[in-house]
């Protein structure tokens, strides 16, 4: 007797949107994660884009309403290049009901999809780690041993599927034995949520790309008066910055304009290697999210494309009509 249809190992944005879909189409999950809160402190993916609101309205409007309602919203995008404003105004996504880009951060987006997974009457069993799996002797279906990382006791779970949304550095995946392919160099991003004290930007609460000789800044509000400045790093530099010069460096972009930061409230920088897994499935394992796949922050491409790709929608689909 299978103890779920479904085991979900992760319980990022990822693993709890694709548990959300699946309690919707009626299916028994369990859900799992190896640490006992969220990752995460906010210095995260920040951006809620028209489509990924599109998939939570045909969830359930409200769910989409809500993460308006927590949001920041933007209709336009302002470009600067070399101190003009060379456009403006940009609409963005306007084949969607959703006509404007929507920050958010992603703890509290994850706070939003995990109360609606409770609601549905599926609690994320935390400090429980997957070890291992394989297909099942029948071959109609998967056992998967997990510890409880608490207790450290060892139990395996009989389920007719497993999803793997473990990310980037997914133990599905390598267990799998399922290659990463490189789809671009990798690329050196400094990132920081900050309060400014003062800025002679005109727009500067708005969603900004700003790029001259020393680099491209993308600023936009995220709410509690800060803001978050993810800076591209150029050619001419070699190496990382550290905090106060990614700041030198913002305010040359920003030129003429000024710009002075009164707190910084987190700074980080991280190389991204864009990469797609050579296969999203294998039998009756999948893969979704950070795990099938990684791309750029920015607009939250990684973590929007990670909610609504083919991935997440034709594995429901999938696993729902071979049954
Ligand atoms: C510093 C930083 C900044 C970022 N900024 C942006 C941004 O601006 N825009 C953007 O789009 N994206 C950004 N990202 C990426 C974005 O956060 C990810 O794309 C998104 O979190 C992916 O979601 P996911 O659910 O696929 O994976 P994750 O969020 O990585 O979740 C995977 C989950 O699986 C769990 N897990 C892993 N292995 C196991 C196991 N063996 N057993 C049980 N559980 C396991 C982990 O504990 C984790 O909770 C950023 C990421 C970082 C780290």
């Amino acid at each position: 007797m299978l103890d779920a249809d479904i085991l979900v190992v992760g319980a990022g944005p990822v693993g709890v949107f694709t548990a959300i879909l699946l309690v919707k189409f009626g299916f028994k999950i369990r859900i799992i994660d190896q640490y006992p809160e969220p990752i995460g402190n906010g210095s995260q993916a920040c951006c809620v884009n028209s489509r990924t609101l599109e998939f939570l309205h045909s969830i359930d409007p409200a769910l989409a309403q809500e993460v308006l309602l927590a949001a920041t919203t933007f209709t336009h995008t302002y470009w600067y290049r070399n101190g003009a404003l060379i456009m403006q105004k940009i609409p963005i996504q306007s084949d969607s009901r959703f006509t404007h880009t929507t920050h958010l951060q992603q703890s509290r987006y994850m706070e939003i999809l995990t109360a609606h997974l409770a609601c549905q009457g599926v609690h994320i069993e935390r400090s429980t780690r997957l070890v291992d799996f394989e297909g099942r002797f029948e071959g109609d279906g998967v056992s998967a041993m997990i510890e409880d990382l608490e207790t450290s006791a060892t139990s395996t779970v009989e389920i007719a599927y497993l999803i793997g949304a473990d990310g980037i550095k997914s133990v599905t995946r390598m267990r799998l034995g399922i290659s990463i392919k490189d789809i671009c160099p990798t690329m050196s991003w400094h990132m920081m949520d900050a309060i400014i004290g003062h800025s002679t930007l005109p727009t500067i609460g708005e969603r900004n790309r700003i790029e001259n000789k020393y680099g491209t800044v993308h600023s936009v509000a995220i709410g509690g008066g800060f803001h978050r400045f993810s800076l591209h790093i150029c050619s001419d530099i070699t190496g990382d910055l550290g905090q106060e010069e990614m700041i030198e460096r913002i305010k040359l972009i920003v030129l003429p304009f000024e710009i002075e930061f009164k707190t910084v409230d987190r700074f980080f920088r991280y190389n991204l290697n864009h990469f797609v897994a050579e296969e999203f499935s294998q039998d009756r394992v999948f893969l979704v999210g950070d795990a099938a796949h990684n791309f750029s922050p920015i607009c939250g491409l990684s973590l929007n494309t990670g909610l609504a790709d083919r991935s997440v929608g034709s594995l429901c689909f999938a696993v729902s009509t071979s049954e």
